[in-house]
């Protein structure tokens, strides 16, 4: 590898968008490099042990960042060849047909997409096959028209969660399937001896250790290095971009790899660092034309920072719950509206089973207000949900670079009384069913202690859009101000909606990917 090298196209991180886009080019032919800042995730029997994962947090990257007052703190996030998917826990799903529309909130407005459900379809159908998206539709209420099936059948729900999901029912409620991208071939709830995915306890939050979920390294990273043309460097990290004197084209690739400074240049840029890192190279790369930050005439970037409220919580079951595998539930009765409210409030999901190790890491925070529960009795009864409602795009929520050069966060909290609500919700829901009047807060998971350093769904900060005035990529991603610079990780969300959202960053590199190859002249036979 010579420092200097010119390629076709060059894509900065192998995450969900970089790792996806990368996939769709290589049987192009294309000279493709790909720029990784981590390595490869050690795998290791820590993969899959709670306090080296969560409680020493193991497999974060040691990192600090500043809030807008000065005070330092570790955001949630992790560096490897397959970015924040190494960890995530795979539930992929679509955003509401809704979600690309002006949607009134109770704290103001999410504004719309430049694109419709429509545009973004038949990627979301390429994305769920790719991904091997477990799921089942036609059951959820407010999900919108898909160009085919899913490929792969629903995750099955272990006897204590099928009991949650047929009480929910009996409520009138619209409980159904997670759609879950993990590579899974089941019988009667059981992996078979030939599925890579072994349905363990240790999914959502940890690495897997046995090549079971489908992220983006297993899924698309590695699959893409099998083709001659793509390259990967690993421990490269991209310190700025350079462009030449007019400043339309990004020129060069300033990467700092092995304690050396080399450079790459490509007839196509694309950024992919994941939406804080995007934002903060971009800001990094001011020069002479661009003196707010490259791509920043809007002075967009780094702006309208969004990442979901968010809520994980331990529920107590009366009955024990013994389930292994727990992320199999989810329900959107109230995305948008509840009988008593017309607002917007969110989806509730399944989160991965706390245990014991869990457990009393939280237990300090826990038991000064419920001592009564003993960890043993936790551990056995535990019933773990994720909660996520719609934070709103705010200009003054931002990604700014400090006069040292790290990261700083800003964020003042938006639209809180729809999760409130939400909250209440599955309270009210679980009492009714056999659970104790308690949601109890599972931090370790949240970063809820630093809530500004729960960054795993940031989103925002790149956003594109029609108009150069107000948005910093086009519609197909690439900057307004730049002729050869893209980016394709959550950066260009214009709103988040209540959903995961792997599945449009993946979706959306795939439809980036189409418009690149038209534009180098090439094909993807499996277009
Ligand atoms: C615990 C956890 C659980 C989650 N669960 C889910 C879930 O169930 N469903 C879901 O949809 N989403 C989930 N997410 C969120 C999901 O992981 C992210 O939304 C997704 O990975 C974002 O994709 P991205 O391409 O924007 O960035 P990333 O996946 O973060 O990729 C960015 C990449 O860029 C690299 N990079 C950064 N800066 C540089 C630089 N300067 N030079 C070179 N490389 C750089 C990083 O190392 C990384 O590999 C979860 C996240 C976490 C942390
Ligand atoms: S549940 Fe399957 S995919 Fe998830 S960590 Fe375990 S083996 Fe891997």
């Amino acid at each position: 590898m010579a420092t200097g090298k010119h390629y076709d196209v060059i894509i900065i991180g192998t995450g969900a968008g970089g790792g996806t886009l990368a996939y769709h080019l290589a049987p192009s032919g294309k000279r493709i490099l790909l720029l990784e800042r981590g390595g490869y995730l050690p795998r290791e029997k820590d993969n899959w042990d709670s306090r080296a994962v969560f409680v020493e947090s193991k497999y974060r990257a040691k990192e600090t960042w500043y809030d807008k007052d000065g005070a330092a703190f570790h955001p949630g996030i992790h560096y490897y060849v397959g970015g924040n998917t190494k960890v995530y826990g795979a539930a992929l799903l679509r955003f509401r047909k809704e979600d690309f529309g002006e949607v009134l909130h109770h704290g103001g407005i999410s504004p719309a997409w430049p694109l419709r459900y429509e545009d973004f379809e038949p990627y979301y159908t390429k994305s769920e096959h790719l991904y091997h998206v477990h799921g089942q539709r036609g059951i959820d209420p407010t999900e919108g028209e898909a160009g085919a099936p899913y490929r792969y059948p629903p995750v099955s729900h272990e006897p204590r969660i099928q009991e949650l999901f047929d009480d929910f029912r009996r409520l009138g409620r619209h409980p159904f399937p997670l759609p879950l991208g993990i590579l899974l071939d089941e019988e009667e709830g059981k992996a078979v001896h030939t599925s890579a995915c072994v349905r363990c306890p240790a999914c959502d939050g940890f690495p897997c250790l046995v090549n079971g979920k489908a992220d983006a390294q297993v899924i698309c990273v590695d699959p893409a290095l099998g083709h001659s043309n793509v390259e990967l460097l690993t421990g490269a990290y991209v310190e700025r971009l350079e462009t030449n004197p007019s400043g339309r084209v990004v020129t060069k690739v300033i990467v700092t790899r092995n304690g050396a400074v080399e450079e790459y240049s490509a007839d196509i840029v694309v950024v992919s660092c994941g939406a804080i890192n995007s934002a903060a190279l971009l800001l990094r790369s001011a020069n002479e034309k661009h003196p707010g930050g490259l791509a920043n005439s809007s002075d967009v970037v780094g702006r309208y920072y969004m990442r979901h409220n968010c809520s994980a919580f331990v529920a107590v079951s009366k009955d024990p719950n013994p389930t292994v595998f727990q992320k199999t539930l989810g329900l959107n009765d109230f995305y948008f509206r509840s009988e008593d409210w017309e607002y917007p409030l969110g989806e509730i999901q399944m989160l991965g089973k706390s245990d014991g190790e869990m457990l009393q890491g939280e237990a300090p925070g826990w038991a000064i207000w419920k001592p009564e529960f003993a960890l043993g009795y936790l551990a056995e009864h535990s019933i773990d949900f994720w909660l996520q409602s719609e934070d709103l795009p705010d200009p003054g929520n931002r990604v700014s670079i400090n006069p040292d050069g790290r990261i700083v966060l800003s964020i003042r909290e938006s639209n809180l009384e729809g999760h409130q609500r939400l909250t209440a919700k599955l309270k009210a829901m679980l009492t009714e069913i056999g659970c104790h009047d308690q949601l109890m807060h599972r931090s370790l998971y949240l970063d809820k202690n630093i809530p500004i350093g729960g960054t795993a769904h940031q989103a925002g900060t790149v956003r594109f859009g029609r108009d150069p005035k107000t948005s910093a990529l086009d519609v197909n991603c690439k900057a307004h101000d730049l002729d050869n610079l893209y980016v394709v990780d959550a950066s260009f969300f214009v709103s988040i909606a209540a959903v995961n959202p792997s599945l449009t960053i993946m979706a959306n590199a795939l439809r980036v990917g189409d418009h690149l190859l038209e534009r180098l002249g090439s094909t993807n036979d499996r277009k």
